[in-house]
């Protein structure tokens, strides 16, 4: 089989766990599975690196040096624990130390400068995945796997500018990674790839966005054909509800492509939100699977899961750091236009939004968003919006949740709504907004932030989601 491997931050956060990861992709090379492995950083890494980031835009020099040292702390103890033979080993010790010294100049140059571009900041985050990378590659060698380390760009994952968040350019893109990938491929070899990161048509490095390492592994899958794409992580699979929050979730055993999206749409498993397109346009499975327990089968998507949607709901998902925006005026609903002129501020300023509805009776429109923007598009609204006579007040909220039931069986199943709605006011939970997506998989509405986990946990409980037969 021709398999694509992806193996997220948790499974890396270690060179004990490195070595796991280790273990199973030779266990597949040894079978005779042609595979790919997609790498995203460390466990926090990027998160780090974000904050470091803001950290020297703001001029702090001391903050750089104890983090850079702290981060070679972290992958050369990885080295050591994971790599034995000495030779490998102190090449990977030496590109560890080169890089870090590239991300140390880079963070200088940020805080003289006292400015972070996006572009800037994509060249600082795609530090995590090519350290982590680098480790996965050099103990694949040590282990006697022939592979071939490849960053994104390299591999032709190429994107459009839009630093933070770049949409591959498909044609581009399948060229490019049939020839270097698939190339690899039909030599035997390994390739071992960084996730998260591509470049633009001129070469500069770029990010797929939060989560992108799941995208560049579905992405390399649609461009060679592959199989299956396998996206390793430290859960059983996708389940019911975020196993942090209710604690008898259960996972899932097959989910269809359209309810996968759903829940990816709503946060579930940090699943990047377009990695499912092109698997499910190309209709390539894709299985969850735990490194920490690879014997579990896990989630598949796609395939026939559909056969499996007896239940009505299969998950409810919940996306924590949510903001609400609402624009108010007395003769804005109805009027043509003034929806199109909000989503058109959105679009300008590359905003995601996650929900939209319109209120006739209180003449206004909330959009949601993911928190950190609220600020600014509040902002940037009252400057374009409040000179129009009919557009009165904007409002922003920036501690609400989104809480979204999903299931293929909600399509055209009366009662669903009332049940959820009945359920939420039992616990006496306000809710400020719905919305129901035309597809009818799912429903979501918006609370306060601090009744986020009792929605959760109340709509989890009333569908019986422990007791699923999956
Ligand atoms: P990775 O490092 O593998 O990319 P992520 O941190 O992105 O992993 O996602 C895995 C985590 O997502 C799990 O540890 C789990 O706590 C959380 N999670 C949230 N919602 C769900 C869900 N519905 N199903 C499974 N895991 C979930
Ligand atoms: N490292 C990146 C992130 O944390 C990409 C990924 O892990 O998928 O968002
Ligand atoms: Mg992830």
């Amino acid at each position: 089989m021709k398999l694509i491997f992806k193996f997220g931050g948790t499974s890396l956060s270690s060179g004990q766990n490195i070595e796991r990861v280790v273990r199973i992709v030779k266990d597949y090379v040894d079978r005779r599975d042609r595979v790919v492995v997609v790498c995203s950083a460390m466990d926090d890494v990027t998160d780090l690196l974000i904050e470091l980031t803001r950290e020297a835009s703001s001029g702090d020099h001391q903050r750089i040096e104890s983090a850079v040292s702290e981060l070679n702390k972290m992958h050369i103890e990885a080295v050591e624990a994971v790599i034995r033979g000495r030779e490998v080993r102190e090449t990977i010790v030496r590109l560890i130390n080169g890089r870090l010294e590239d991300l140390r100049r880079a963070l200088l140059g940020v805080s003289y400068l006292r400015e972070v571009t996006p572009r800037s900041q994509d060249y600082i985050l795609s530090f995590g995945e090519r350290l982590s990378t680098t480790i996965v590659w050099g103990a694949l060698k040590d282990w006697g796997v022939d592979a071939v380390y490849l960053e994104g760009g390299d591999a032709g994952i190429v994107t459009n500018s839009n630093f933070g968040e770049a949409l591959p350019i498909m044609e581009v893109l399948v060229r490019e990674v049939r020839e270097k990938v698939g190339g690899l491929l039909d030599e035997g070899r390994v390739p071992v790839i960084t996730g998260f990161i591509g470049k633009n048509t001129e070469g500069v490095i770029t990010t797929l966005g939060r989560g992108g390492s799941d995208y560049t592994a579905t992405l390399i899958g649609y461009a060679i054909n592959a199989d299956e794409v396998w996206l390793w992580t430290d859960v059983d699979g996708l389940m019911t509800a975020d196993p942090r929050v209710v604690k008898d979730a259960k996972v899932l055993s097959k989910v269809s492509f359209e309810e996968a999206i759903e829940m990816a749409l709503f946060g579930a498993k940090g699943l990047h939100p377009r990695a499912l397109e092109p698997a499910k346009q190309a209709n390539i499975r894709v299985r969850i699977k735990n490194t920490f327990n690879p014997q579990s089968p896990g989630t598949l998507i796609g395939g026939n899961a559909r056969q499996s949607s007896t239940c009505t709901v299969k998950g409810v998902m919940l996306v924590r750091n949510a903001g609400m925006i609402t624009v108010r005026g007395p003769s804005m609903v109805g009027r043509p236009g003034t929806a199109a002129k909000i989503l058109g501020v959105f679009a300008k300023e590359n905003v995601n939004v996650m929900m939209i509805s319109q209120s006739v009776s209180e003449s206004s429109i909330s959009v949601v968003v993911r928190r950190e923007w609220v600020k600014r598009l509040k902002e940037v609204l009252e400057r374009e919006m409040l000179t129009d006579e009919e557009v009165e007040k904007i409002e922003a909220e920036d501690d609400v949740s989104v809480v979204a039931v999903v299931g293929e069986g909600m399509k055209g199943t009366p009662g669903v709504a009332g049940k959820v709605f009945s359920a939420i006011a039992n616990k006496k939970i306000n809710v400020r907004m719905i919305a129901q997506g035309s597809s009818e998989l799912n429903i979501s509405f918006v609370v306060k932030e601090s009744d986020a986990l009792e929605a959760v946990r109340a709509l989890h409980e009333e569908y019986r989601l422990r007791e699923l037969e999956t």
